[in-house]
């Protein structure tokens, strides 16, 4: 898999609250790559208060996507790693058709190709019960239903696009973590 490497590259895709973040991180486990999430990259820069945070706060809290050039920024230097050589998982990136772009020429730079987009699909009643009972600050629910609102508008496109490269693993996201877990353990072909 991979382009000139060997090692597994791998996007999450999904509504907010479908999970995708934890699913990233148990998959990390299973495959001991880095589970990169740029809402949690965005969130500690708000938390350390640099530049970077002081750019994006406002936009975060409104529940409004952080521009495809900075976002194309802090990617690009994550995915210059060195632990991304032998591959990655990507939580909430990329979120708009500029974003894919932007990732696929990061790849192409790097001879290396997107192997799975893991799409946990979850019915927007249950993401709404979902964000009102965590406590993340921005989890108002005037802003959990901007944040729909923006990724029905902006990032559901993604879903086809990456269908129709065949990229595209479909999962049922409506229910309990660890069935989530063997779901797409099953979909990657992965033992564990
Ligand atoms: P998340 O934890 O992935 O839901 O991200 C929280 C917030 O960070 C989002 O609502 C956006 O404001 C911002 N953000 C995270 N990833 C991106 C991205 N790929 N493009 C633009 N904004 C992002």
């Amino acid at each position: 898999m991979g382009g000139a490497g060997e090692g597994v590259r791998v996007v999450f895709l999904g509504p907010p609250g479908s999970g995708k973040g934890t699913q990233a991180q148990l998959l990390a486990g299973d495959l001991e790559l880095p589970a990169i999430s740029t809402g949690d990259m965005l969130r500690e820069a708000v938390a350390n208060g640099s530049e970077l945070g002081r750019r994006v706060r406002k936009i975060m809290e409104s529940g409004e996507l952080v521009g495809d050039d900075l976002m194309a920024e802090v990617v690009g230097e994550r995915l210059s790693h060195a632990d991304t050589e032998r591959g990655f998982l990507l939580d909430g990136y990329p979120r708009t058709a500029s974003q894919a772009e932007t990732l696929l020429r990061i790849l192409v730079e790097g001879s290396d190709t997107l192997d799975h987009v893991v799409f946990i699909d979850v019915p927007e009643d249950e993401l709404v019960r979902r964000a009102l009972l965590r406590q993340r600050v921005d989890d108002r629910e005037d802003v959990v239903r901007e944040r729909l609102r923006v990724y029905r508008e902006r990032t559901q496109p993604l879903v086809e696009y990456y269908r129709s490269q065949g990229l595209l693993r479909e999962i049922d996201g409506n229910r309990e973590v660890e069935a989530v877990r063997r779901a797409i353990l099953d979909a990657l072909g992965v033992d564990a």
